[in-house]
């Protein structure tokens, strides 16, 4: 390793560092990245620089922004009679895709697990509780506030939704409506090649038609 420069090393270290990545992938990122122009490694500097400069965290939603309130957060054009409630951000950006869905969001930061020593203090339970509250004052004629559950259908993603379950019904039990998304068979797979679990989900999830 002696024959390579320093800096190069110095990038494919912190390069393996990064999800998915390895050290030949590293490698490779890094030597690329030396033969771009000056101008647009300067760019990718400033972009790293300002993640953590100007991107803050919404604290209505827990989102990652912009600006506080997010910008979901602050669209009075948003319904305030849902909110979903979702692991990660990731999961909002997906949903947002989908344009299906116009309430509002809940970040909880991750799934409890105990296999990854994730208890409910890393999650943001008190937050979630808080923005439940906020919503439900803004209930009009006596309706509840729709929650609905879009956590993975794993045993995290379960353990969650009956941990976060239990929470809002204790605090605000017949003020909330509880769901969750439907689980089920992806659209365009044969119903022959799919597991067992996932089709009693389905069959349990039905819909009318
Ligand atoms: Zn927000």
């Amino acid at each position: 390793m002696g024959v390579i420069p320093k800096s190069l090393k110095t990038l494919t270290l912190e390069l393996q560092r990064l999800p998915g990545i390895g050290p030949k992938s590293a490698r490779r990122i890094a030597y690329f990245l030396f033969t771009l122009p000056e101008e647009r490694l300067n760019f990718l500097g400033e972009a790293f620089q300002g993640l953590k400069k100007n991107v803050t965290t919404c604290d209505f939603c827990k989102m990652l922004s912009d600006t506080n309130p997010c910008e979901l957060c602050g669209d009075p054009g948003r319904e305030d009679t849902t909110l979903c409630i979702v692991a990660d951000h990731m999961d909002v950006y997906a949903i947002e895709r989908t344009a299906g869905y116009k309430g509002r969001y809940f970040v909880l930061g991750g799934l409890l697990s105990p296999v990854k020593g994730h208890g409910p203090s890393d999650l943001a339970i008190e937050g979630m509780l808080k923005r439940v509250h906020q919503l439900i004052k803004k209930q009009r004629g006596g309706s509840k506030l729709e929650i609905i559950f879009a956590l993975s259908p794993t045993t995290e993603g379960q353990t969650t939704a009956l941990y976060v379950k239990e929470e809002l019904l204790r605090e605000y039990g017949n003020q909330v409506d509880l769901s969750r998304v439907a689980v089920g068979i992806s659209v365009g797979t044969d119903i022959d090649y799919v597991d067992t679990y996932t089709l009693q989900e389905a069959i349990k999830g039905r819909s009318s038609l």
